[in-house]
């Protein structure tokens, strides 16, 4: 079995089955798959080789879906750029791929003509619009009879570049079938084919593509958003028998923060799943209030294709009954994936002790492309290391602490900034908050708190300290506050903190793990 296997299940059983609306224009399923035959021979007719590169550049749009299932039909590898990055960065990542060809959608022109001159001629260039329509429409919808397994790559995803430059992962259809059924076992979703899944996320990263990817092994009919617009989301959920969405923290906090927001109607929601980055106990408890419906937390990384630990419904309801440590986990893992918390000599630690994360699954990646040494360093006998520290319970649940990178050691303590801005965030004041280590002549590290106020609101130092001494140990309370207008979040929702580091940093070595 391969991905596209599902999209023809559906595309002959269900022709008319919604597929995905975008712009209030929607398409079925067997159009879907109409289009990404004809672009496979398109393709194929270009000189695609199996397991050569092609690339998609613009914001989410129903292309990005068709060259999934095209490179699926030829045995490609699809590889989704993140529209944000500047040309270099993606003449770079177009390069470190050996991109073949290139689909360059509305909207990328400026770029486009900039990243021309610094890519090689061999890259075949298709431009969204009228001539790029002809020339689909022109190719055969024929199935191609290249032979494709379920161990052949099928996407290139580049990690966020939250901790360094991002890295190719290599995904194959087989991580992707797993991801699926192991998701619909352990989290299974609330709908039946025909329903529908708003997806906003970006799909150049895992969880919108693993999203993306789900809806069509579902039947799920996709309402795909250009980019995230909370009034547009909650519009849609209003309108639309949506049952499920998958959200970061960040869109979370920005739904949350809409004016209207108690007069919405979210009762179509079956389920919401969230994810990719930390989200703290006070905006959780407060979604779960407004949204009144299944939550489901997802953690996972590009690596292991998105999920394989969650914190079930049951969970969180648990939580909600009486066990609200649960609601600092992040859960247990899925069908067949397995957690275990290591320490620096490549032990394995007791439950109860912080340690960096490592896990095993069918969703394990293939490979970074190109890169034997980072593979050769993140990867033990299948296990990934993920550089996350954490510690398992005696029931199996994992907590998070914080990236390995991001902890902070002041005067010989080890402090995992994210739970004192889970202390910083219960404060009435605080709509974001962001904590990182900066150089300290005593200590090594102290640390530093930079506040996103809510509206009309203030905050001194002192009060911050005071409001923190109730909550968590002297020497995790930050010592210095910075007021600021926002924080630089990457467009999965992370909080950029080596970009916060970076001025106090720039002529000291930092040690860190
Ligand atoms: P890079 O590896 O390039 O620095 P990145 O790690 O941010 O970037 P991704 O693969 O998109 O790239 O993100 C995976 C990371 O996101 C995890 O290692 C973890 O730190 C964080 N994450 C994922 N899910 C959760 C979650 N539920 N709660 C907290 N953090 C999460
Ligand atoms: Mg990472």
């Amino acid at each position: 079995m391969i991905i596209h296997n599902f999209l023809d299940y559906y595309a002959r059983n269900q022709p008319d089955l919604p597929c995905i609306t975008q712009h209030g224009i929607t398409t079925d399923f067997g159009e879907v798959a109409q289009r990404s035959k004809r672009l496979a021979n398109g393709l194929l007719a270009l000189g695609v080789d199996k397991g050569q590169r092609v690339a998609i550049l613009g914001e989410n749009s129903l292309e990005h879906l068709l060259l999934v299932m095209a490179s699926s039909r030829i045995g490609a590898v699809a590889v989704s750029l993140n529209h944000r990055l500047a040309p270099a960065e993606l003449a770079f990542v177009i390069s470190d791929a050996e991109t073949r060809v290139l689909l360059a959608l509305a909207g990328t022109e400026d770029k486009l003509s900039t990243l021309r001159e610094q890519v090689g001629t061999d890259l075949a260039v298709l431009t969204q619009g009228a001539e790029f329509d002809a020339w689909l429409a022109q190719q055969s919808t024929e199935p191609p009879s290249r032979s494709v397994s379920a161990q052949d790559a099928l996407l290139q995803l580049y990690t966020s570049g939250t901790t360094g430059n991002p890295k190719g992962v290599v995904i194959s259809h087989f991580n992707l079938l797993s991801l699926c059924t192991m998701n619909d076992t352990a989290a299974p979703l609330r709908a039946s084919a025909g329903m529908a899944a708003i997806i906003c996320a970006p799909l150049f990263h895992i969880g919108g593509m693993g999203s993306m990817v789900f809806s069509i092994y579902k039947g799920l009919h996709t309402l795909l958003h250009r980019s995230f617009d909370p009034q547009q989301f909650v519009d849609d959920i209003e309108q639309y028998p949506v049952s499920n969405v998958f959200m970061v923290p960040a869109m979370i906090m920005a739904i949350l923060q809409l004016p209207d927001i108690e007069g919405r109607d979210f009762s179509n929601l079956n389920q919401v799943f969230y994810g990719a980055s930390p989200i703290s106990e006070s905006i959780l408890r407060r979604a779960l209030a407004v949204f009144e419906c299944d939550f489901i937390q997802m953690y996972g990384m590009t690596e292991t294709t998105g999920t394989v630990i969650n914190l079930s419904a049951d969970d969180h309801r648990k939580a909600l009954a009486g066990k609200p440590e649960l609601l600092r986990s992040c859960g247990r893992p899925s069908v067949g994936a397995e957690v275990k918390v290591m320490d620096r000599n490549g032990e394995e630690l007791p439950a109860g002790e912080i340690g960096e994360i490592w896990l095993r699954s069918d969703t394990v990646m293939q490979h970074y492309y190109n890169l034997p040494e980072a593979t050769a360093a993140s990867l033990t006998d299948g296990w990934v290391h993920t550089g996350d520290a954490g510690y398992l319970d005696t029931e199996g649940y994992l907590y998070l602490k914080d990236r390995i990178k991001d902890m902070v050691v002041s005067g010989g303590e080890n402090i995992y900034p994210v739970e004192v801005e889970n202390a910083i965030a219960q404060h009435d004041a605080v709509a974001d908050v962001a904590v990182i280590g900066v150089p300290d002549d005593k200590y090594g590290e102290s640390l530093l708190a930079f506040v996103v106020l809510k509206p009309g609101q203030a905050l001194q130092l002192e009060q911050l300290i005071d409001f923190c001494r109730e909550r968590i140990a002297g020497y995790k309370i930050p010592r210095q506050m910075q007021v600021v207008e926002e924080l630089p979040r990457n467009p999965s929702g992370k909080i950029l903190k080596k970009i916060l580091r970076q001025p106090y940093w720039e002529d000291v070595e930092r040690n860190i793990g």
